[in-house]
């Protein structure tokens, strides 16, 4: 009769509505296939990066750090570490003893006008949260060696010397690329007449992980970020290094992998979407691995998913959105909300309410899901460009099977319910002959500067 045939419609309908919803996102998920080749082309990728003569044309830097051993536990000192490059600015003291480390700081906003501004203004506003912390610290003018965790792509020339080569995350300070990070502090410190600073290391704060992580776990070799950006860093043997010197021992290496794919070889990954977030950042075209999987950037994506849901009434009844159109009005940590196992539909909507959308129960299912595919590719991406590091450690080693610890550190891989997970299901599926173990690192970066500070100080070749 005419109820079934209504029934049937309506069934119809919606079998038509979640192909076209399958068809919008099938570009988002990923193959078996399709990670084995990324983790191919990373391991490429670091190949060319560490030749002397390949390097200049490798997506992936690998930029030598100075850092030649991870800690072993005869640290010790009294340091200040600084953290830039993060959610927020750090200054930190550390006491390195034989029974352990302890620790004081301070985090300070850095206005988006300070990051975008002059490099004069950004580091003398630097030095200012400085001043600040050894008033709070009651430091005087003692004078402490520094570590300074600095996350950017730098060329190092020596542990206390580091040359920014480009700003990433939404940084753009003038006049700072091409030069010394530390000769930009010392400068800031000379105007701001204070002279006690001595910095004695610069590190990339997935460095500073990895020390920090070793200082706890020998086997701890590889430091990862998975926050508003993400990059990596594993002990790489020297005679593999033809970028620096030497042939003996080993050298951690900066991979700088956010990098990846900014020579187009990851092309065929980037959908529509993913191509519009890019255009729309500060530097189109570049950082195109990150921007796949960092913080900064998947709620972007997600919001451009959702607009084209809705221009193709498979979302909020195809209702105009003019909130929804707003440049990063639906940040990443809306995703890691919105996945929570178990949290109500209701709470969900509420979310989106705050956007001005009406979701019904069917669009808060819908938003999910998109949540739930994004932050998946971006685990599953991370997990092969793990892959491809745990797989050159345990040939470099010669080893049949490879145990070893990743340090952690970021925003996304922590509070993210189910990105950990994800990372360590699919990096198991890839190099089977590894057995990982992760580590999550508390103040990783500015312990980390603090260790790699004590060995600097100790004089020991580190
Ligand atoms: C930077 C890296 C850093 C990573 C995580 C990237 O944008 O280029 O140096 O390690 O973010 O903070
Ligand atoms: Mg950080």
């Amino acid at each position: 009769g005419r109820g079934a045939a209504i029934v049937t419609a309506v069934a119809l309908r919606l079998v038509a509505q979640r192909h076209e919803v399958d068809q919008v996102l099938a570009p988002l998920r990923l193959s078996r296939d399709d990670l084995k080749r990324v983790q191919g082309l990373m391991r490429r990728e670091m190949d060319l990066g560490l030749g002397q003569e390949t390097n200049a044309t490798a997506s992936v830097c690998m930029l030598p750090t100075y850092v030649r051993n991870t800690p072993d536990g005869g640290e010790q000192g009294k340091f200040l570490a600084l953290d830039l490059g993060g959610t927020n600015f750090r200054v930190l003291m550390v006491e390195v003893g034989a029974d352990g480390i302890r620790m004081a700081s301070e985090s300070y906003v850095i206005p988006t006008a300070v990051t975008q501004g002059t490099g004069e203004a950004l580091f003398n506003h630097i030095m200012e949260c400085i001043m600040d912390f050894q008033l709070k610290q009651d430091l005087g003018d003692q004078v402490l060696p520094l570590g300074f965790t600095f996350s950017f792509p730098c060329q190092q020339l020596g542990l206390d010397k580091a040359v920014l080569l480009t700003w990433t995350k939404g940084f753009s300070a003038s006049g700072c690329v091409g030069k010394d990070v530390v000769q930009l502090l010392r400068e800031a410190a000379q105007r701001k007449q204070h002279l006690g600073l001595k910095v004695v290391a610069v590190v990339n704060d997935t460095v500073g992980t990895m020390m920090s992580c070793g200082y706890d776990d020998p086997k701890c070799e590889i430091g990862l970020i998975v926050g508003t950006g993400t990059n990596a860093c594993y002990m790489e043997e020297m005679h593999n290094v033809g970028t620096v010197e030497g042939e003996q021992g080993r050298m951690c290496i900066n991979m700088e992998w956010g990098a990846f794919g900014d020579n187009g070889c990851l092309d065929d990954i980037f959908t529509d979407f993913d191509l519009v977030v890019d255009k729309k950042t500060i530097n189109p075209g570049k950082q195109r691995f990150e921007k796949l999987i960092s913080g900064m950037y998947l709620g972007e994506i997600v919001r451009h998913i959702l607009l084209a849901l809705v221009d193709k009434q498979l979302l909020f009844r195809g209702k105009p959105c003019p909130k929804l159109q707003t440049n990063d009005i639906f940040p990443t940590k809306f995703l890691s909300t919105i996945e929570i196992d178990g949290l109500g539909l209701r709470k969900v909507q509420a979310i989106l309410e705050d956007l001005e959308l009406q979701a019904s129960f069917e669009d808060s299912m819908l938003v999910r899901e998109v949540c739930q595919t994004v932050s998946k590719r971006a685990a599953q991406l991370c997990a092969a460009g793990l892959a491809a590091v745990v797989e050159k450690m345990r040939q470099n080693q010669g080893l049949d099977q490879l145990v070893v610890t990743v340090g952690v550190d970021g925003t996304l891989y922590k509070l993210h319910p189910c990105f950990s997970q994800h990372v360590q299901q699919t990096l198991k599926d890839l190099a089977p002959k590894c057995i990982v173990t992760f580590r999550q690192s508390e103040d990783g970066s500015g312990k980390g500067a603090a260790l790699v500070a004590a060995v600097a100080c100790r004089g020991v070749k580190l």
